[in-house]
């Protein structure tokens, strides 16, 4: 059985992005059930040879700030549940919110190992927005750019290390 990578974090910060770069077209399953929210799209990646599957946990709609709190929430636990490895995706154009505090809590309680990445750092102003992270508690943030492709190679190392 292969390690599961899953994606979490609030709506808009990139997972799918991300899920899309990595996955690029080797998506083996989606989970699309008419009326419902897709939950989780599966892919089956690898990385310096090592095989993992990963997960996406978005699909979130758009809906009262309320449910989407809660769907937040529900895909954030499920994905928890069943990762061997978090990737824990911020936004550094937003910088920290309330949101991220919720997600980092509930993946801070897994015992799950965490790779915390800090997204959309596509130059050298916004990366001074990574050192805020410092205080989920979660280790060195990680800047990526899902979009340009920037620092995924480092995330990938970091992730598999801790297979
Ligand atoms: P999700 O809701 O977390 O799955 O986020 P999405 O992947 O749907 O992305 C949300 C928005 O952020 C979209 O408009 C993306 O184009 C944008 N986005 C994603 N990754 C990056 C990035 O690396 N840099 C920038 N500038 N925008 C990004
Ligand atoms: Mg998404």
């Amino acid at each position: 059985v292969k390690p599961i990578v899953a994606v979490v974090g609030r709506p808009n910060v990139g997972k799918s992005t991300l899920f899309n770069k990595i996955a690029g077209s080797r998506i083996s399953i989606v989970e699309d059930t008419p009326g419902v929210t897709r939950d989780r799209i599966y892919a089956d990646c690898e990385w310096i040879g090592k095989p993992f599957t990963l997960i996406d946990t978005g699909g979130i709609e758009p809906h009262s700030n309320d449910i989407i709190l809660a769907q937040m929430r529900r895909q954030a636990q499920l994905a928890i549940d069943t990762a061997d490895v978090i990737v824990f995706i911020v936004d550094g154009r937003e910088g920290m919110t309330a949101a991220d505090l919720d997600v980092a809590n509930m993946i801070r309680k897994s015992m799950r190992p965490i790779v915390l990445v800090v997204n959309k750092v596509e130059n050298k102003e916004i990366e001074n927005n990574l050192y805020e992270f410092y205080n989920l508690g979660l280790g060195d943030p990680m800047p990526i750019s899902a979009e340009q492709a920037l620092g995924l190679g480092d995330m990938l190392d970091r992730v598999v290390e801790n297979f």
